[in-house]
């Protein structure tokens, strides 16, 4: 039991919900690893939400709001983490949902899709093709989801995929918190930032901007400014360690 006094409480909350979800096969031991990056990562910009990412999370709901086809990927790591609040966000934004996993099998596809469904996710659903040319399993998606999207918010992404959904046409919004990693120098809009913290964030944006303030936010978008804003924060925050 961790006590809520603890000064990393929601930190080591997160480490026990991943945990616990291996057991139900919704997080893969590989996903473990990856968010232990992601930690670090949280670390160096200090387990809070930069007024840079902030603004990544506000131009991220003005995308969504006036896409034709939006869609939000899921994997497991994500599902374990979110699904109540990726729920609303659908609601707000009218994504679509679909389930995307590098580690793919038939028996895990069914588990994360349960449990999103659980929280009153509408999913699209059916056969997948290989529509995104890639060799590993995140290449297989849906014609009428990710294959026929505008907008894809992929949370927790790997780069590969992001720099061909890139080449296919799509905008890519990204949720990672390494600055330096491929899908956040890929990505249209890099979140650099938890996905805990993002999501209801992109989600309060939706039910607030308005049509003025989602042109102008959807007008130019400059995805390595908040790459630079990341690797400056984490600079300044070292320098301020070592005075
Ligand atoms: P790339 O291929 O883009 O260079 P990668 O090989 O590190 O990156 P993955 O191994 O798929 O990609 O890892 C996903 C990334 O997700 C991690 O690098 C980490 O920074 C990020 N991440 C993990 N957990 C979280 C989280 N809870 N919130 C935000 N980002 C996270």
């Amino acid at each position: 039991m961790i006590p809520e006094s603890h000064p990393r409480y929601r930190s080591l909350i997160i480490r026990e919900r991943l945990a616990a979800s291996t057991k139900t096969g919704v997080v893969s031991l590989e996903g473990l690893t990856a968010h232990g990056r992601g930690e670090a990562f949280d670390y160096l910009l200090g387990e809070k939400t930069t007024e840079s990412a902030l603004r990544a999370e506000k131009i991220a709901a003005a995308l969504l709001l006036v896409a034709r086809h939006p869609v939000i990927s899921v994997n497991g790591n994500t599902a374990a983490l979110v699904a109540k609040e990726i729920a609303e966000l659908q609601v707000i934004s009218k994504a679509r949902v679909e389930v995307n996993l590098f580690h793919r099998t038939d028996e895990r596809v069914k588990v994360i899709s349960n449990l999103l469904k659980d929280q009153g996710i509408t999913l699209v659903e059916g056969d997948v093709s290989r529509y995104i040319p890639l060799d590993h399993d995140r290449g297989l998606c849906h014609f009428d989801g990710m294959y026929s999207a505008d907008v894809i918010l992929v949370p927790l992404e790997d780069g590969d995929r992001a720099q061909a959904l890139i080449a296919m046409g799509k905008k890519v919004i990204a949720i990672d918190l390494n600055p330096l990693s491929r899908t956040s120098k890929v990505a249209t809009v890099p979140i650099i930032d938890e996905v805990t913290r993002a999501i209801p964030n992109i989600t309060h944006f939706c039910k607030e901007l308005c049509s003025e303030e989602i042109q102008e936010l959807t007008q130019t978008i400059n995805g390595s400014e908040f790459i630079k804003d990341a690797l400056e924060y984490i600079r300044e925050r070292l320098l301020d360690v070592l005075d």
